[in-house]
């Protein structure tokens, strides 16, 4: 392993928008890493290939791993454990397993179970876009996000380090977290908007009063900022909602109520009471800016239709 190298040989299991994002993100930061990769879906490889996006791409996963000294799953939440227990019996002594899984408790859950003895280092980049497959991937996806490492318990401190290190290597900014508390934060910052957004585009879509050509015609409105999250994967966000279960019920219970406030507040005539409210869901926008989250571009950074 040269220096300033964290890993020699990485190989990725399924090369959608995320593993084939990581592939063009390390070829860019370590020119001289060797990158395999795998994918169950044999036009996924195809397309892989012609992308030229890894060294390797094997139809037999075990191939996939020889000698890799980081394997990273990048496959739905639901399909972790079915991967996990596919690279068990072909890991090189001393790989490090990791995942970008969107949820983590129930994936750590899973991973354990399917690798007794292997240190395992998930990850879970906070950095994604609506589109799937691995024509999606870009090589700046991670660049200036946050990447959320949730070590297992017995994982050496060497492990999270070299694995912090390769997502500093390739942009992330790096934060480690304990696995429960990540899937509370998520839940509230990913996974609930998601759930709206699916919500309010499925709700005005159905809406017998006003049309379709209506909803879609007049949709820079605000519905159309929910329609970018409300296309994410179905597959993926399926996944999500039944692993986060716990902490996306909890937030949502929160939710409803603060709903049901700002509902009375509206019966009521109480515009001091929205006032206050949306003065302080504005202040949190600008601190998302400040920090550097997004840009304070009008619309979001759209270019204007000519
Ligand atoms: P994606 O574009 O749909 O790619 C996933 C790939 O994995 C697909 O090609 C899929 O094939 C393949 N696959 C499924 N099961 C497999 C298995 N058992 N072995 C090998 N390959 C398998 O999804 P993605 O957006 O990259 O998401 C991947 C992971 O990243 C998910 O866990 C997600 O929660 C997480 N994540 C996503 C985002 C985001 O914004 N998209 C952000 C952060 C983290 P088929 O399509 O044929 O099933």
């Amino acid at each position: 392993m040269s220096e300033g190298v964290p890993f020699a040989r990485v190989a990725l299991v399924g090369l959608g928008l995320i593993g084939s994002s990581i592939a063009r993100a390390a070829r860019a930061a370590y020119p001289g890493i060797a990158l395999a990769g795998f994918d169950l879906d044999a036009d996924v490889r195809a397309r892989a290939a012609a992308l030229g996006i890894v060294d390797a791409l094997p139809a037999d996963i075990g191939d996939a791993m020889a000698g890799a000294d980081l394997v990273i799953l990048c496959v739905p939440v639901g399909a972790m454990a079915a991967a996990a227990a596919a690279i068990a019996p072909h890991l090189a002594a001393g790989a490090i397993v990791s995942d970008v899984g969107s949820a983590k408790a129930p994936v750590a859950e899973a991973l354990r179970a399917a690798l007794p003895g292997v240190t395992l280092v998930p990850a879970h980049p906070i950095a994604g876009t609506e589109n799937s497959g691995p024509e999606a991937g870009f090589a700046t996806l991670f660049r200036g996000r946050w990447c959320i490492l949730t070590p297992a318990a017995d994982a050496p401190g060497e492990a999270t380090a070299r694995v912090a290190a390769f997502w500093s290597g390739i942009g992330a900014k790096v934060e480690v977290m304990d696995a429960a508390r990540h899937d509370l934060v998520l839940a509230a910052t990913s996974h609930l908007p998601h759930l709206i957004a699916f919500t309010m585009v499925g709700t005005a879509s159905h809406l017998e009063a006003v049309t379709e050509g209506e909803v879609i015609k007049y949709s820079a409105g605000g519905f159309r900022d929910f329609t970018r999250l409300a296309a994410s994967d179905p597959t993926m966000w399926r996944d999500v909602f039944l692993a986060n279960r716990e902490g996306v019920l909890e937030v949502l219970d929160r939710f409803l109520g603060d709903l049901a406030g700002l509902e009375r507040a509206i019966r009521a005539g109480d515009g001091e009471a929205l006032f206050d409210w949306f003065s302080r869901t504005r202040a949190i926008r600008r601190a998302i800016v400040y920090e550097g989250q997004d840009t304070a571009a009008p619309d979001f950074g759209r270019a204007p239709a000519a």
